[in-house]
């Protein structure tokens, strides 16, 4: 029998994601966002549950390949568009749309050869200082791109740094439609966070948005609001089995640098679930976890292929219990993927993309 890990991908989840995202922003095309292999559910495990997507969004060709091989013949958007001039000859021949955000992707575009012109998105640094044109500079490098005979269509983009939290996006908002006004083309600025917060505001929803973490069920803005809250379903489930059972005495700690003691006699279970497999090395003694589906606890430091959990709420658990670390459990009851972030110090983005490779994949509804 392989060691009892598993992961597991539901795709149905994906998809009431998906239609989740569209009410908030009626009308608006929707980008799925599918980097980073669909946020480490796998980008062929969750494409059947984002047919009804406008386009897909994604940052590698590679990744870009795979999703023309799969059969999506719709947009695709390269996030950060081109790393090099020869990228733009893979953006011809599997009609790629790509962001530009500096000049040297002018200057190599206005260098490629191609028969068919390029759809590009222009990116505007509103106030994000990572990628893009600032808005003095987004007009001159709108006219060079208007220019040239290797570029079709020009559509608008920027960036939210605070969608999710205090200060928000009003003042980037502001300066994109400042520095666009007057510009003919499509327009998308809204993330996840925009999308369900702001998504009803039609200077922020557009012509397009770009839904990301929404489509994989974790709340951009948790803990402020919870998946719960946004009617978000969780698409994957990590999940494993008790291979041990152990008895402690008050004064008996557990694992790694006895971090646990306890402080009466109680049940502790051992769980086939480690850093190594992508849990959380931060997560300490009192994260949430389901044994059998019944919420409980971690107890003691996480090693690289076990983790420890308190058993005094489920008595009834031992040898070969069902443990769910983020997702659904068999009886249906629910751990979110952001309660074990936040216990580590995380987001729910970074446990999906740090899924280990050594752990199995499922897909199931
Ligand atoms: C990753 C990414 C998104 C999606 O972000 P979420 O917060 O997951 O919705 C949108 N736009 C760009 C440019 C991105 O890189």
């Amino acid at each position: 029998m392989p060691r009892p890990i598993l992961a597991t991908v539901h795709p149905a989840a994906v998809q009431h994601n998906l239609e989740r995202a569209r009410r908030a922003a009626p009308d608006a095309r929707l980008w799925a966002v599918v980097k980073a292999n669909a946020y480490g559910h796998g980008i062929e495990r969750v494409l059947e549950g984002l047919r009804s997507a406008d386009g897909i969004a994604l940052l590698d060709l590679s990744e870009a390949e795979r999703v023309r091989q799969l059969g999506w013949r719709g947009p695709i958007l390269l996030l950060e568009g081109v790393f090099e001039p020869r990228d733009l000859e893979l953006c011809s021949r599997l009609s790629l749309w790509h962001a530009v955000h500096c000049d040297a992707q002018i200057d190599w575009l206005a260098a490629h050869k191609t028969q068919a012109p390029h759809r590009v998105f222009l990116k505007m640094n509103s106030g994000m200082n990572r990628l893009g044109f600032t808005p003095e500079r987004y007009r001159s490098a709108w006219a060079r791109l208007n220019a040239l005979p290797q570029v079709d269509e020009i559509s608008f983009m920027t960036h939210f740094s605070d969608a999710d939290g205090a200060r928000g996006i009003a003042h980037q908002v502001q300066a994109f439609h400042r520095a666009t006004e007057d510009l003919p083309g499509e327009r998308c600025i809204a993330n996840s966070a925009a999308i369900l917060r702001h998504g009803g505001e039609a200077e922020v929803r557009l012509d397009w948005v770009r839904a990301g973490i929404v489509l994989y069920g974790s709340a951009p803005d948790y803990p402020e609001r919870t998946a719960a809250d946004w009617d978000l379903q969780p698409t994957m489930t990590l999940s494993s089995r008790l291979i041990a059972v152990q008895r402690l005495q008050a004064g008996d700690s557990v694992g790694y640098g006895s971090r646990f003691t306890a402080d009466a006699p109680m049940t502790i279970g051992v769980v086939a679930c480690g850093y190594a497999d992508g849990y959380p090395r931060h997560c300490d003694t009192g994260t949430p976890v389901l044994v059998d589906g019944v919420r409980t606890r971690t107890v003691g430091r996480v090693s690289m292929d076990m983790i420890t959990v308190d058993l005094t709420p489920v008595p009834a658990a031992g040898l070969g219990s069902e443990v769910t670390l983020w997702g659904r459990a068999g009886n249906g009851a629910l751990l979110p993927i952001d309660e074990v972030a936040r216990a580590a110090g995380t987001v729910g983005y970074e446990l999906m993309c740090a899924l280990a490779q050594r752990v199995p994949v499922a897909v199931q509804d």
